[in-house]
């Protein structure tokens, strides 16, 4: 095989590539230099949401930053991020009794939504929380239990360096809008269709 000189190699290619994917890095990291509290929204069928919303609240306590969970949908379960975060100084409001996929009984339901929302308002309202986690609060706003506005309103006026993060399918449009960062999850496969049940320690 002859081998001329003047042309690159494929490996001087690659690398010629790679130093200008790293120039073009460089300049974004170097552009990016605000820092505010965050607005996240995790929405979409696929699952991955909550754990995503509660991997960011573990990396945060990780910082030493102090971190609240609001959840809006009881469940049935007891939830494994909970036994393990409330014992990291995490404080966890769950909706009451009241609320859970099974009831049907739209006061009750409201009532329940309203109680564990006024919870959040306060974190909302709290300089001394640095990340608030509201599991599952599209729903709320879906099903009319708490009011949008509100809850726009609430998250302008929080502290400035607090981080929120909201997660639940079927996100309002206006909060996408308001949002810093908005993820949607795909499903693409979900074991659950195969006839398998959900299991401690993954699903819950
Ligand atoms: P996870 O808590 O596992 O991150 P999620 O928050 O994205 O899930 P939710 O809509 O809140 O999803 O559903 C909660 C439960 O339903 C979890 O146990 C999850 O495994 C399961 N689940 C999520 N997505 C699907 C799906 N596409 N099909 C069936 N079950 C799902
Ligand atoms: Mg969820």
């Amino acid at each position: 095989m002859s081998n001329d000189n003047t042309k690159p190699t494929k490996e001087q290619k690659h690398q010629t590539r790679q130093q200008r994917l790293k120039e073009k890095v460089d300049e974004r990291i170097a552009n990016a230099t605000d820092e505010k509290g965050l607005l996240i929204v995790i929405t979409g069928n696929g699952k991955g949401k909550s754990t995503s919303g509660f991997g960011t609240v573990a990396r945060a306590v990780g910082h030493g930053l102090k971190a609240s969970v609001v959840q809006f949908i009881k469940g049935t379960w007891e939830c494994g991020e909970r036994n393990l975060l409330e014992q990291h100084d995490v404080d966890f409001f769950v909706m009451g009794t009241g609320f859970t996929w099974e009831t049907q009984n739209k006061d009750k339901d409201t009532a329940a939504a309203q109680a564990a929302w006024l919870d959040a308002k306060k974190l909302l309202q709290d300089e001394q929380v640095d990340v608030v986690l509201l599991d599952e609060i599209t729903y709320m706003v879906t099903y009319g239990y708490i009011e949008l506005e509100d809850v726009i309103s609430a998250l302008n006026n929080r502290p400035s360096g607090q981080h929120v993060i909201i997660t639940g399918r079927a996100c309002h449009r206006q909060l996408i809008e308001l949002a810093d960062t908005v993820s949607e999850v795909q499903p693409i496969k979900h074991a659950f269709d195969n006839g398998i049940k959900a299991q401690a320690g993954i699903d819950w």
